[in-house]
């Protein structure tokens, strides 16, 4: 049996297709790292036209998904996995980062994600939520993109799924972003790859790549920056690229 289980609950089990035919998830699930199982509302309606939205009571635009559709749909999957986790995707919920896909890659994986449409879904789901996940303060028209990026974030992190170094230096890892990267040929338009990284020295390499993250992080997210502990060689690096940069902006006048 595969260990890591998700199983999605949605009105457009199409959306999932590429997805799940594409680079890490494919191979991951081909190597039966994970398995994705995707479940239609619509198989859970109790009409010909297999409807599972209606007006919403009290007025208003759009639809609202059905309650027992989605219910019976949870409830049928439980059977098979009464431990599972049931997430509603919601931009009402907990805001999705990295520090929680890497709660849940070391967890046993055994998650049931139900993609909300239209107007979002009847209240009476919810004593059937375990948890509510958003990916950000914006809303969008279903719930399938957060699903899959979800998936896709927790996967990586599975160990073994790719390599532990690949993720180490991802940006938010280590609460900075990561350091540019480069590949060949050595010269782009005239720019060069840095030297350092040529030189085959691996000490260097780490220490420039750290510098470099620092910068970066600086420059782009100093919310981030703020929090992070500074060594004190840290600060000197900091400290150099202000001065270089007044030294720069000095030289433009
Ligand atoms: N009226 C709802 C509200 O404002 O809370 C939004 C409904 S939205 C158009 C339809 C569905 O998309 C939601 O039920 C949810 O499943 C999904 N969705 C939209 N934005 C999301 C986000 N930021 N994170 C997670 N899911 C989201």
């Amino acid at each position: 049996m595969v260990k890591n289980q998700f199983t999605i609950i949605t009105l457009f089990p199409n959306a999932f297709n590429d997805f799940m035919q594409t680079s890490i998830i494919k191979r991951a699930i081909s190597k039966k790292q994970i398995s994705i199982d995707i479940v239609n509302i619509r198989n859970f309606a109790d009409n010909k036209q297999q409807q599972v939205d209606d007006a919403p009571y009290g007025g208003g635009n759009g639809m609202v998904l059905q309650a027992l559709p989605i219910i019976n749909a949870i409830n049928n999957v439980k059977l098979k996995r009464p431990n599972a986790k049931t997430i509603l995707l919601s931009p009402q919920g907990q805001q999705w980062n990295q520090r929680l896909a890497y709660q849940y890659s070391q967890q046993n994986i055994n998650y049931i994600l139900v993609c909300g449409h239209y107007e979002g879904i009847d209240e009476r789901v919810m004593p059937y939520i375990d948890e509510e996940l958003s990916i950000g303060d914006y809303v969008l028209t279903g719930g399938e993109l957060p699903a899959m990026v979800i998936i896709d974030c927790i996967t990586r992190l599975i160990p073994n799924v790719i390599q532990h170094q690949s993720h180490l230096n991802d940006s938010f890892s280590n609460s900075l972003l990561d350091y540019p990267t480069y590949t060949r040929p050595e010269e782009v338009l005239g720019m060069k790859v840095p030297a350092v990284l040529i030189g085959g020295h691996h000490e260097k390499i780490a220490q420039y790549r750290h510098q470099q993250a620092l910068i970066n992080t600086y420059k782009k997210r100093i919310d981030l920056f703020k929090k992070y502990q500074l060594s004190t060689k840290d600060k000197i690096i900091i400290e150099e690229y202000k001065a270089s940069l007044k030294k720069s902006k000095r030289k433009e006048k």
